[in-house]
């Protein structure tokens, strides 16, 4: 088993996975770790499972609260975040924006190269 990697990324949400793929791909060596558990489940994978994923119960759910808020009679609302293969992607209901084609130039054109819309659509 490999002991050593050029990189070690912690989390597997949205950015951990892009950014392991995205050193993978420059052929480094890259050591991805999530806490949470696999995304092989109907509770995912089914849309209609969702709703599992949003019990205190789920083990795929961080189950965080805000602190009070002034504004809300100083009530704590739910914030879930995804503890899961995925991350919050995992448990945010399959729906998916694309992103705008100008701001993937503008961050071609400020220096980070490989992200201009061309390239990746
Ligand atoms: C209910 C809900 C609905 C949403 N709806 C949409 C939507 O419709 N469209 C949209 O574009 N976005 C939506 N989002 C937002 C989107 O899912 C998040 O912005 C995005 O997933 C954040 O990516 P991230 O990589 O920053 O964090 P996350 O995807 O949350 O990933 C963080 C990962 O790190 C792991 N982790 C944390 N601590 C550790 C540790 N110590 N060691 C190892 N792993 C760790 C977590 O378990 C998690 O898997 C929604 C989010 C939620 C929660």
């Amino acid at each position: 088993m490999q002991t050593t990697f050029d990189y070690v990324v912690s989390g597997a949400g949205y950015a951990g996975c892009v950014l392991a793929r995205r050193l993978s791909d420059a052929g480094k060596s890259v050591l991805l770790l999530e806490i949470g558990s696999s995304d092989k489940s109907w509770i995912i994978r089914m849309p209609a499972g969702l709703r599992s994923a949003f019990k205190p119960t789920s083990k795929y759910n961080w189950w965080y609260y805000t602190k009070a808020q002034q504004h809300l009679n100083h009530r704590t609302i739910e914030q879930p975040r995804g503890r899961v293969l995925g991350g919050s992607s995992s448990i945010n209901g399959m729906t998916w924006l694309r992103g705008h084609p100008l701001d993937f130039d503008r961050w071609q054109h400020e220096g980070v190269s490989g992200w201009d819309w061309a390239i990746n659509y």
